[in-house]
């Protein structure tokens, strides 16, 4: 018998969108990335998703303007 039938608590995921460029010049793709708060808090780049390299970036204030500070807390906690 199934027991694994318990209702999930539906969590309000925030998700927001960051609005990029590929860094390559040959390139220059429009990408949209959608992050959770989580992952916001970890995010360190993107993979284009035309030519599947690999983008350093970092959120910037205007990024998250509500969650900036926590996700500058919680990123301090990681620098090494
Ligand atoms: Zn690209």
């Amino acid at each position: 018998m199934a027991t694994n039938n318990q209702p999930r608590i539906e969590r309000q995921v925030l998700l927001f969108e960051l609005d990029r460029r590929c860094l390559f010049a040959d390139c220059n793709h429009h990408v949209f990335i959608g992050l959770t708060k989580q992952e916001a808090m970890e995010y360190r780049g993107f993979e284009c998703s035309a030519c599947l390299r690999w983008n350093d970036d970092n959120l910037i204030r205007k990024d998250v303007p509500e969650w900036w500070e926590e996700i500058q807390a919680n990123q301090d906690q990681a620098v090494h």
